[in-house]
């Protein structure tokens, strides 16, 4: 169990303060030590409900039903209640768990803005070779004009013929 242990203190072992104490993610006994600050003997069994919330859930025996998408949704929904209600009977701040990755940030779509300035001189060039295109291929496949760089259909099969950009910033 690493990375587990939290500062959680609280009521957990009978008494009405905060007699359990989280160690590496189990609640132990405060007042199973020997002298004030000793060791402690008793506890170990019950997962701390704030860092180690899923094993708590399972411990306490509180099984979701349904399909393995409502099991998720349930255990989500589980897990918020238990830690706020963890956090709220617990006597010190827990100290926070590392923060959940955050959810992707949707990066912008990626759209054309232009053609590169290489790309718009063979398209200048095409128009004054073929004007709107010019196919022969019905003579000599493929023709000139099919096959010109500049040609805006195989302008438009190449990305790489295009200036990119995130999308709604086209100017
Ligand atoms: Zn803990
Ligand atoms: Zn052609």
């Amino acid at each position: 169990m690493k990375g587990l242990g939290c500062n959680y203190e609280a009521p957990t072992f009978g008494a009405r303060y905060p007699d359990g104490t989280c160690i590496d993610g189990y609640m132990w006994d405060l007042d199973s030590c020997d002298e004030p600050g000793g060791p402690l003997y008793g506890g170990g069994d019950e997962p701390c409900p704030w860092c180690n919330t899923l094993s708590f859930i399972e411990w306490r025996g509180d099984t979701a039903s349904g399909n393995a998408h409502q099991r998720r949704v349930a255990r989500r929904a589980m897990v918020a209640k238990v830690r706020a209600w963890a956090e709220e009977r617990s006597s010190f701040p827990p100290a926070p768990r590392p923060a959940p990755p955050a959810p992707p940030t949707p990066t912008p779509r990626q759209v054309r803005v232009r053609l590169t300035d290489e790309a718009e001189e063979e398209s200048l060039d095409f128009y004054r070779r073929y004007g709107e295109g010019n196919c022969s291929c019905h003579l000599s496949p493929p023709c000139g004009s099919c096959t010109h760089p500049g040609n805006p259909l195989n302008q438009a099969e190449d990305d790489s013929a295009w200036v990119m950009g995130n999308e709604g910033e086209e100017s």
